[in-house]
Formats: C-alpha cells, sequence, structure tokens
C-alpha cells in the first residue's frame, strides 16, 4: 500500500501533474497516464506508462 505522503511529492514526469492512486496503478489527473506499481513502489517513468 503506498501511503499518502508518497503520493503528495509524485508528480507525473510526463506533464508534472498530481496523481492518484487507483488500484494498483498510479494514475495522473492531468494527462491520465497510468504508471504500474511493483511491490509497493511506484514506476514513475514515461516508457513505462499507459496512456
Ligand atoms: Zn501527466
Amino acid at each position: 500500500m503506498i501511503d499518502k505522503e508518497l503520493l503528495e511529492i509524485l508528480a507525473c514526469p510526463a506533464c508534472k501533474g498530481d496523481v492518484e492512486l487507483k488500484t494498483e496503478k498510479i494514475v495522473c489527473k492531468n494527462c491520465g497516464k497510468k504508471y504500474p506499481v511493483k511491490d509497493g513502489i511506484p514506476i514513475m517513468l514515461i516508457e513505462e506508462a499507459e496512456s
């Protein structure tokens, strides 16, 4: 589980937008890219994102 403080410091690497946690994915509120979470660690890489 990802804690809220960590989520608050994360930003979308593509657009620097705010992100939110949605069932096992980090979703950018701005551009909608989805980043995977592996072993509880968000993978904030544009190459790993699904749009
Ligand atoms: Zn974004």
